[in-house]
């Protein structure tokens, strides 16, 4: 009887230690669509997840392809991170395949307010528009901050030991970017460019800056000759200095718009190449630099 219940106890004891064990000792597993995402759920977890990351650098995040190897790092994962407002529907294929019905897909888009939203009805004449908003919000820093603080909420339920914790990091992210704000302010305020795509959006807003133009007509079309004339006329008149392109946009019509009018061509990889927080808050220092030298001879 004694050592029935001493069993019994040190059952019980033994189930509380492992499911705290468990709740703080067990790295979250996280599958993002991007590093962007991955740096900021990297920001939160610091050290208490392993973060792997689906598109490669430097690749266009709208189009991807699956990959069967992508499905079984989905096998394993506690988490997807998905961008959202249609922007990687391919996500959906990756977490259905991976037939892993205790993956939670969160949508980040979530955490921020939709910018772009098409007004009236979205046909295919309209280009690659996303019914839903713009879905390039990471490119605002405050968003980055408002996708941590969501993280951090996500987290912390399944890890009630370590909610604080992620709080904390999320709020130190949060302080990181206000603090480095000033500077990009004071850099980008009442600057303006041509992007190739409609990329820049909510960076445009947070810092008032001026999109001159758009090398695509239609976001996903390339331009026609008249079109690149056109562009090549704004930029004269507007004095544009810089055309901001992805590494995996054509160059050939930048190359043009170079020729007729000595605007610059720069590369800017609008999806941060590596899954670390300084690596997503990089992307708006070379913005900065890329701005800033264009106008200083
Ligand atoms: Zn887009």
């Amino acid at each position: 009887m004694t050592a029935f219940v001493l069993m019994l106890l040190c059952g019980i004891a033994s189930t509380g230690r492992a499911d705290e064990g468990g709740d703080a000792g067990e790295p979250l597993r996280i599958l993002a669509s991007t590093n962007d995402l991955a740096a900021i759920a990297r920001a939160v977890c610091a050290e208490q997840a392993e973060i792997e990351v689906v598109l490669r650098s430097n690749r266009d995040p709208h189009s991807v392809e699956v990959r069967p190897s992508t499905m079984r790092r989905a096998a394993h994962a506690d988490y997807y991170l998905a961008v959202g407002l249609s922007l990687d529907l391919w996500a959906e294929d990756i977490v259905r395949g991976s037939r892993n019905r205790d993956l939670v897909m969160i949508d980040c888009s979530r955490a921020i307010t939709p910018q772009g939203v098409p007004e009236g009805k979205v046909d295919a004449s309209m280009g690659d528009v996303h019914p839903e908003g713009n879905p390039h919000y990471w490119l605002d820093p405050e968003n980055g901050a408002l996708v941590a603080l969501f993280l951090a909420e996500q987290f912390g339920e399944a890890r009630p030991a370590l909610a604080d914790a992620f709080h904390k990091n999320a709020r130190r992210f949060e302080e990181t970017i206000a603090g480095r704000i000033v500077d990009w302010e004071t850099c980008l305020r009442g600057r303006s460019f041509v992007e190739y795509h409609d990329t820049w959006l909510y960076l445009a807003n947070r810092f008032d800056i001026t999109i001159a133009g758009r090398v695509e007509p239609l976001p996903g079309i390339s331009p026609t000759a008249r079109q690149l004339a056109t562009l090549s006329s704004t930029i004269r008149t507007d004095e544009i200095r810089v055309v901001v392109r992805d590494p995996f946009h054509s160059e050939s019509p930048v190359e043009f718009l170079e020729r007729e009018t000595g605007v610059r061509d720069v590369v800017i990889p609008s999806v941060c190449e590596e899954g670390r927080p300084e690596a997503y808050l990089a992307t708006f220092d070379r913005v900065c630099a890329a701005l800033e030298s264009a106008v200083s001879p």
